[in-house]
């Protein structure tokens, strides 16, 4: 077992073989400086990095990890389908079980396909709504994350109605300019979008909470708006609930608000921490995909079946007893980090949704990325410090969610609150 080998060596070994000695940006904590921790083992709430230090974890790898590390019986499912080999290349009933799990509790998904990440399901749902209406253009919204396919890579150029531009060298300026980047919450401006060019438009593709420039909610009506316009103008809906399906009782936004998106995308916890997306919805838009249809999508891995068999666990134990307990958590975690911050004469707002926590250096919560981009991302890398160093592994950016798991116990939560109040207090004194 490879481990105990201290941080800065394993960075410095990692920087000479791996691009900025990571695999996703976000690992090399750019944004709150300092030198990564590697893990080298995870069980419940706690991961332990290659010194032998445990942290409460607060990322959850990102969402996937609702049960929180290594769970026994997701475990179990994992040896016993890679005992039976970890990949066949035809299909396997696996594919079919998880495939009814998800439809059993999406009423919009009719038809689904897996595949090997997030990026690859909104990728696809886009090539989809492109085929299903011969139409170009798509609409996002400022901080929103779809993965990385190039024409998600778009951020808005200048002015509201103006088409995107490159967010990052190697898109196309042609990429990205069939995508239109609208204020997240504003309902004005994607209806004068439609009204100018809604009959160009493909998709719009929303996170239905936006969960990736921390977590930021719907105002009243901005989906419903949303759902109106892609009605009238014959626009294909997206919901990407990558991050929000299976996080809450009702399993998913759309659930919660009654709507039917055309497709869903989905990931993270469908793969119970393996590399698993799906692309669900309506069977007339899915039935476009080949075999059955024209448009073409593919995947040497697809339908994995130790992957499925992981995802099946984790969906299994998410009863609602599950959902009550994490929210219970998230909810004592949540109310326990305002008290601390507001001891400490610290202003933040707090959102949850679910067991999905978000809080930013700002007295009022923003509801849009250039209200996020005004709260204190500063102040974020000296709790980010101040917590990682008591024990506490938050996300390394200001920009994330935490994820609560059902293996986060009240002391656990109160552990860290305990914490968090030491470091407030710590950042106010020096303020
Ligand atoms: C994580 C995420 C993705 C991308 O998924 P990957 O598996 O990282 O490619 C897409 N959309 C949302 C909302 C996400 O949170």
């Amino acid at each position: 077992m490879d481990g105990f080998i201290n941080s800065e060596e394993a960075y410095e070994r990692a920087c000479a073989v791996l691009v900025g000695g990571v695999d996703s940006p976000v690992r090399a904590w750019k944004s709150v400086g300092g030198t990564p921790v590697f893990i080298m083992s995870a069980g419940g709430a706690y991961m332990l990095d290659t010194e032998g230090r445990a942290y409460r974890d607060y990322v959850g790898s990102w969402g996937p990890m609702i049960l929180g590390h290594a769970d026994p019986d997701v475990t179990k499912a994992i040896y016993e389908a890679a005992s039976r080999s970890s990949s066949y290349g035809a299909p396997c009933v696996a594919e079919i079980e998880l495939a009814e799990l998800i439809r059993g509790k999406f009423p919009s998904v009719e038809k689904i396909r897996f595949v090997n990440s997030g990026t690859e399901a909104a990728m696809t749902a886009l090539r989809l709504a492109r085929a299903f209406t011969g139409r170009d253009k798509i609409i996002k919204f400022a901080g929103c994350y779809h993965g990385h396919s190039d024409s998600l890579l778009a951020e808005a150029g200048s002015g509201a109605l103006t088409l995107g531009v490159p967010t990052s060298p190697g898109i196309t300026a042609a990429n990205a300019s069939d995508t239109v980047v609208l204020p997240y919450n504003s309902v004005e401006t994607a209806t004068r979008v439609f009204e100018e060019c809604g009959g160009d438009i493909a998709a719009v593709i929303v996170e239905p909470w936006a969960a990736n420039m921390g977590l930021v909610p719907p105002i009243p009506g901005f989906l419903d708006a949303l759902a109106r316009l892609c009605k009238d103008a014959g626009a294909v809906l997206i919901f990407d609930e990558i991050i929000t399906g299976f996080r809450i009782p009702e399993f998913g936004v759309q659930n919660k608000e009654k709507l039917r998106p055309d497709l869903t995308c989905l990931g993270k916890i469908i793969g119970g921490g393996f590399p698993v997306g799906a692309v669900g919805g309506r069977a007339d838009i899915m039935n476009k995909l080949q075999p059955l249809g024209p448009v073409y999508q593919a995947g040497t891995l697809a339908g994995n079946p130790v992957a499925m068999a992981a995802g099946i666990a984790t969906l299994s134990k998410l009863t609602q007893t599950a959902y009550q307990k994490t929210e219970y958590s998230a909810s004592r975690f949540a109310t326990g980090l305002k008290q601390a911050a507001s001891s400490a004469g610290i202003d933040i707002s707090v959102s949850r949704l679910g067991s999905i926590v978000g809080f930013f250096f700002a007295p009022k919560l923003p509801l849009n990325l250039d209200a996020v981009k005004m709260s204190n991302v500063g102040l974020y890398a000296k709790f980010f410090h101040g917590m990682i160093a008591r024990g506490d592994y938050f996300a390394p950016s200001p920009y994330e969610s935490i994820f609560i798991s059902l293996a986060h116990t009240a002391e656990i939560i109160d552990a860290t609150i305990g914490n968090a109040r030491e470091v407030f207090a710590g950042m106010a004194s020096e303020a």
